[in-house]
C-alpha cells in the first residue's frame, strides 16, 4: 500500500490549496477529489482576488497543475472508509487503499435545495443563494427572495442593496407581520404571499415564479437560502467532535481526533472559495508542523 505524509480528501478550493502548502514543504502528499465542487453550477467563481470571473472548473485546474508542481499527487476517487488512528487507511470506492500519517478532509457540504419544480434545473444559474458571488451580476434585475427558513427574511435584507425591484415570496412560511414586515417595507420590498408553484423558464432563461393561485410574477433572477449538509460522515466515523451540527476545529483545522484535520465547506458553511483556499492553507501548515514535531519527539526517545 503507498504511503504519504499526509492524503487530503477533497480536492476543491480547501484540499488543494492544502495540498500545495504540503507540497511545497517536501511533504509527500496525495489528494483523492470526486470532482464535484459545490459550485460547478456555477458559470463564473465571483469574488477571488485576480482570479474574479474565472470559470470553477478552471481554477481547479491551475490548482492542479500547481501540487502536482510540487510533486503532490492527485487521484479521482470517492473515499468511503478510513481506519486507523495515525497511519490512517483511507479506502475508496473502487478498492485502492493509501497509508496517511495525516488526514485532511475538505469533503464540503450539499446543498439540499426546496422542492419546487424548476429549482434544481436553475441552480447557480438563476437561482442562486449568495449576492456576493452573484449579485453584481443581478444588479437592478427583478429579483425574488424565496423563504425557506427563518433567516430568508434577513436574505432579503440583504438583497435590497442590490436591487431595489425585490419581492419576497415566503412561499409555505408565514407571512411576515409587525417588525419583520416594517423592516422589509423599510428596504421597499413587496411581499407576495401564497404558495409558489413553480418557475418559468422562456429560451433558458428564468423569466417568472408561478404561484399557486395561477399569477406569474415577471422575475429575471431568485435567491433562496439551501439548507447546509456536511458531507462529514468520514471524520463523525473517526470520532470527531460536533457542535450544533458541525465537526469542531480550532484556527489551524485540527479536530477533536490527533492526527485529523478539516478545512472548507465541511466544516463552516460560510466559506466562500477564497476562505475556503485560506483555511485549506493553514491546515497544510498544520500538519506540517504536527509531522516535524512528531519526528521530533521520536528522536528525543530514541537518543
Ligand atoms: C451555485 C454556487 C455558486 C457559488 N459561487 C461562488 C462564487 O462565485 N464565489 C465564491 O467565493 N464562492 C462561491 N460558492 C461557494 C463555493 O462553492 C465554496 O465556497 C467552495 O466550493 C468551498 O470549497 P471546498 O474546498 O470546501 O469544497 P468544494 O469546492 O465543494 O470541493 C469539495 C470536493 O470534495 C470532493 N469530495 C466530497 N466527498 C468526497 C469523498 N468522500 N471522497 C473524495 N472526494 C470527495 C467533491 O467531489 C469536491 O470536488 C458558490 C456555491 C454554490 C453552491
Amino acid at each position: 500500500m503507498d504511503s504519504y505524509d499526509a492524503v487530503i480528501i477533497g480536492g476543491g478550493a480547501a484540499g488543494l490549496n492544502a495540498g500545495l502548502v504540503l507540497g511545497r514543504s517536501r511533504r509527500r502528499v496525495l489528494v483523492v477529489d470526486g470532482g464535484r465542487p459545490r459550485n460547478a453550477p456555477a458559470a463564473h467563481m465571483q469574488g477571488f482576488l485576480s482570479r474574479d470571473g474565472l470559470p470553477p472548473a478552471d481554477l481547479l485546474e491551475i490548482g492542479r497543475t500547481e501540487v502536482r508542481g510540487y510533486g503532490g499527487e492527485i487521484v479521482t476517487g470517492t473515499v468511503t472508509r478510513v481506519d486507523g488512528s495515525g497511519p490512517f487507511t483511507v479506502r475508496t470506492d473502487d478498492g485502492r487503499a493509501y497509508r496517511a500519517r495525516r488526514l485532511l478532509v475538505a469533503t464540503s457540504l450539499t446543498d439540499r435545495l426546496p422542492d419546487v419544480p424548476g429549482v434544481r434545473e436553475r441552480w447557480g444559474r438563476d437561482v442562486n443563494m449568495c449576492p456576493y458571488c452573484h449579485g453584481w451580476e443581478n444588479r437592478d434585475q427583478a429579483l425574488a427572495v424565496l423563504g425557506t427558513m427563518p433567516s430568508s427574511l434577513e436574505h432579503a435584507l440583504l438583497l435590497s442593496q442590490w436591487t431595489s425591484d425585490l419581492v419576497y415570496l415566503p412561499h409555505l412560511l408565514p407571512a411576515p407581520t409587525g417588525e419583520d414586515a416594517a423592516k422589509l417595507a423599510a428596504r421597499g420590498i413587496e411581499v407576495v404571499p401564497g404558495e409558489v408553484e413553480r418557475l418559468v423558464v422562456e429560451n433558458d432563461r428564468l423569466t417568472g415564479v408561478a404561484m399557486a393561485d395561477g399569477t406569474v410574477l415577471a422575475r429575471q433572477g431568485l435567491y433562496l437560502a439551501a439548507e447546509f449538509v456536511p458531507n462529514d460522515a468520514i471524520l463523525t466515523g473517526l470520532g470527531c467532535a460536533v457542535e450544533d451540527g458541525w465537526v469542531k476545529v480550532d484556527g489551524s483545522g485540527a479536530t477533536s481526533v490527533p492526527g485529523v484535520y478539516a478545512a472548507g465547506n465541511v466544516v463552516n458553511p460560510k466559506l466562500g472559495v477564497i476562505h475556503a483556499a485560506a483555511a485549506g492553507s493553514m491546515a497544510g501548515m498544520a500538519i506540517n508542523a504536527d509531522l516535524v514535531f512528531a519526528d521530533v519527539a521520536e528522536g528525543v526517545k530514541a537518543a
